[in-house]
């Protein structure tokens, strides 16, 4: 799960990494109230994509006034496709200069990395290209972690300037804790600013943290936000469903995440001879595919006005084809008129030829059968290109 910038700020703050939290406005009024009791103040957009300061959603505000005029302006707008929906009212500082420091997970190295720059700022991207000696790169044993050593050498490395080393190694060492106790796999703040009287501090956060780790970390519930999710994304969430919104025509069930992904595969493929139409989605039902888990994921994908026609794609394993056969047919009786799109089912595996059996005594007038993958994949891209 990726953290808002305001949320980020509290585990910094959690773990004392020097930062100033702010207070979170939904509204212009709200925004002008924190800026009575703030002063001069940065009014920030909060959503999760980076380079909010250059497509304006990050502005200084000298007054109430001003504040609540920039609140009007970013609530409500869209930046890279994510709509506004709060903004981070944050006591506005005097920067002297913005390093980049971050650490991550290096997964096809097994190990982490720290990356740090004192040409830190909106430009990062731009001095990684054009001058890559001065973002420096730093492995972290996953052994070992970061203790004070580990710290001081990052510090050294990345060439923070001597009046800041020891405040910046109490940071790396505070954002170390945030990355390790938090499980988070991306700590990054763009930009640790150097404030005005040598003070060291973190204008900006972003965490990603491991799902797998979740259940470490109930407190992390509390960080997800309703409001942010895609609507249909959190309807299979409430039902344990897997399910990722992509923007094709061809909706897409199966059992099995390799199974699923292989049928994404071949949609897109087959949809080369059918229009370019793609898939729609990925629905993971994982192993019990009974008619209750089989409707869910109906109602999930059917709920997307995008597609076109679902493509089923089922291989039965522990849960035999009868028993997926029966969850189909019970899934269509389950959602009765709410199921209008065609739907091309293809089963194998355990006990196939019972369940082809069963769909056929059904003759429902949505669902095709076909016997092969690329098959039923050819079929159902020319049913969503029709
Ligand atoms: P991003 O563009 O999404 O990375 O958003 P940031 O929070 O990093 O803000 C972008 C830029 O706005 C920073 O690099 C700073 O130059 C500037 N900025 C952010 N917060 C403040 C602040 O409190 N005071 C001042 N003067 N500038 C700020
Ligand atoms: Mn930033």
């Amino acid at each position: 799960m990726d953290l808002m910038e305001y949320q980020a700020k509290e585990l910094f703050a959690k773990h004392d990494v020097p930062v100033t939290t702010g207070i979170v406005a939904t509204t212009p009024e709200e925004a002008r109230a924190a800026a009575e009791e703030l002063g001069v103040v940065v009014v920030k957009a909060q959503v999760k994509v980076g380079g909010r300061g250059k497509a304006g959603g990050v502005k200084l505000a000298k007054t109430p006034d001003e504040a609540e005029e920039h609140a009007r302006a970013i609530l409500g707008m869209d930046i890279k496709g994510h709509t506004v929906h709060r903004v981070l009212v944050a006591p506005g500082a005097a920067i002297e200069e913005e390093y980049y420091f971050s650490f991550l997970l290096d997964r096809s190295n097994r190990q982490y990395l720290c990356i740090a720059s004192v040409e830190g700022g909106v430009e990062i991207e731009e001095v990684a290209k054009t001058n890559p000696d001065a973002v420096k790169k730093i492995p972290i044993h996953p052994g070992t972690g970061v203790d004070e050593a580990k710290a001081r050498e990052i510090v050294a490395e990345a060439g923070f300037p001597a009046p800041l080393t020891d405040q910046a190694v109490a940071t790396v060492l505070a954002l170390w804790k945030v990355f390790d106790e938090e499980d988070a796999t991306l700590v990054e703040v763009n930009p640790l600013a150097r404030l005005a009287g040598d003070k060291l501090e973190a204008l900006d956060g972003k965490v990603t943290l491991d799902a797998n780790a979740d259940f470490r970390h109930p407190e992390h519930e509390a960080f997800v936000l309703r409001d942010e999710e895609d609507p249909l994304e959190a309807q299979a969430k409430d039902k344990n469903l897997n399910y990722v919104k992509l923007d094709g025509e061809v909706g897409i069930i199966g059992n099995g995440a390799g199974l699923v992904m292989s049928t994404l595969d071949v949609v897109a493929y087959a949809g080369e001879h059918h229009g370019g139409v793609r898939p729609a989605n990925f629905l993971d039902i994982g192993g019990g595919a009974n008619a209750q888990v089989m409707a869910d994921g109906l109602h999930v994908i059917l709920g997307d006005q995008q597609v076109k026609a679902v493509f089923v794609n089922v291989f039965g394993g522990i849960t035999a084809c009868d028993e997926v056969a029966k969850g189909i047919v019970g899934a269509l009786e389950i959602l009765g008129d709410e199921a209008t799109k065609p739907l091309v089912v293809r089963l194998d595996g355990n006990n196939v030829d019972e369940g082809r059996r069963i769909l056929n005594e059904a003759n429902h007038p949505l669902v095709t059968m076909v016997d092969t993958m690329d098959g039923a994949a050819d079929k159902v891209a020319e049913l969503a290109n029709a």
